[in-house]
């Protein structure tokens, strides 16, 4: 609905797409900072239950290790540095159950 003239009507569509364009930057900025305060915060941090993960030698491999609940957290090639030593077995079948990001 308007009541201007088409040149008139021509400029108020260009702001309204510049207003668009500007609104979906922003969000995506927004998006970005929202992303790097999320990750600033759970750094360090347990998955599981948001307590602190502590350093620890296992097998001679550096895990580590949630003050609270236990879990364990390993970076990447430390399941695999752990499953080369495993003589059971155990850990190297569940290196190959978890093995993210190495599909054939
Ligand atoms: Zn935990």
């Amino acid at each position: 609905m308007s009541t201007g003239s088409p040149e008139e009507e021509y400029f108020a569509r260009l702001d309204r797409e510049k207003k668009a364009a500007m609104a979906a930057q922003l969000d995506a900025e927004a998006q970005v900072k929202n992303r790097e305060a999320q990750r600033a915060l759970h750094k360090g941090h347990c998955g599981r239950c948001g307590g602190k993960l502590v350093p620890q030698s296992f097998r001679g491999v550096e895990i580590d290790v949630c003050e609270d609940c236990s879990s364990v957290l390993l970076d990447p090639g430390e399941l695999e540095a752990l499953a080369g030593k495993d003589e059971s077995g155990v850990v190297a079948s569940l290196a190959s159950m978890f093995s993210f990001g190495k599909k054939k």
